[in-house]
């Protein structure tokens, strides 16, 4: 089995959750005490947010392109970013290192296509909803069509997951709003929602929607792992 190489900490509430999908999964292929190798570097989120709110995404591509290397030096086989956002820098991280990065957007649209699946709606912050580095990806390299929610309605779900889920807070009002969300892209006419950000999965689960949910967290995690098996 190969060493999952962890950039988390983005937020550390849905790294656990990678923490625990990951060694769920290789129990569950493996049996028995089988467990996940994992080298994780684990960053000070705040740092990053600040540099956001600077929209200065060299100098995070930087710091993310350096853990990425550190993990590599420590003995990684492949690089997961635990967070859809951060794949905006997706390219400078990979160009740190020489081993394979395991893409957010490309596992999850597999998952999508092997249902069968072409129209989605899309969760996520603001730029994962209104960049091209993740809606492009899902769009010209995988034939998705994506539907995101209104403007207002983008601003709710990105301040929730910044001020709340980031910080382990989960409330009743947000989840009662992403499920009006949820139901207004149905309405809209997608198939499926994609939960594009690896806090949502703690505020909402399949039950929340009269459509199939697919978590980018669960999926990441379980992609990474089944890679690191069968190498
Ligand atoms: N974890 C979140 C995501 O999946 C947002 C946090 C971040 O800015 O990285 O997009």
């Amino acid at each position: 089995m190969k060493t999952i190489g962890l950039l988390g900490g983005m937020s550390w509430e849905s790294t656990i959750e990678y923490y625990r999908l990951l060694n769920e999964t290789v129990k569950a292929e493996l049996g028995g005490l089988h467990s996940a190798k994992i080298l994780m570097y684990s960053v000070d989120f705040e740092e990053l947010v600040e540099l956001k709110h600077q929209d200065d995404w060299i100098k995070i591509g930087q710091i993310l392109a350096a853990a990425a290397a550190q993990l590599e030096g420590a003995g990684a086989d492949c690089l997961l970013i635990a967070t859809n956002t951060m794949h905006k820098v997706a390219e400078a991280i990979a160009l740190s290192t020489t081993i394979p990065l395991i893409h957010i957007a490309d596992a999850t649209a597999d998952a999508i296509k092997q249902k069968g699946i072409q129209r989605v709606g899309l969760l996520g912050t603001r730029f994962t909803m209104e960049e091209s580095f993740y809606k492009d990806r899902l769009i010209y390299q995988h034939g998705l069509a994506v539907q995101v929610p209104t403007h207002e309605e983008r601003d709710f779900i990105h301040d929730v997951i910044y001020d709340e889920l980031c910080l382990g807070n989960v409330s009743e009002r947000s989840r009662d709003r992403f499920r009006e969300s949820i139901a207004s892209l149905v309405d809209s006419g997608v198939e499926a929602v994609i939960l594009g950000c690896t806090e949502i999965g703690l505020l909402i689960n399949a039950k929340d929607s009269s459509v199939p949910v697919f978590d980018t967290t669960t999926i990441h995690a379980q992609a990474a792992a089944r890679w690191a098996i069968a190498q």
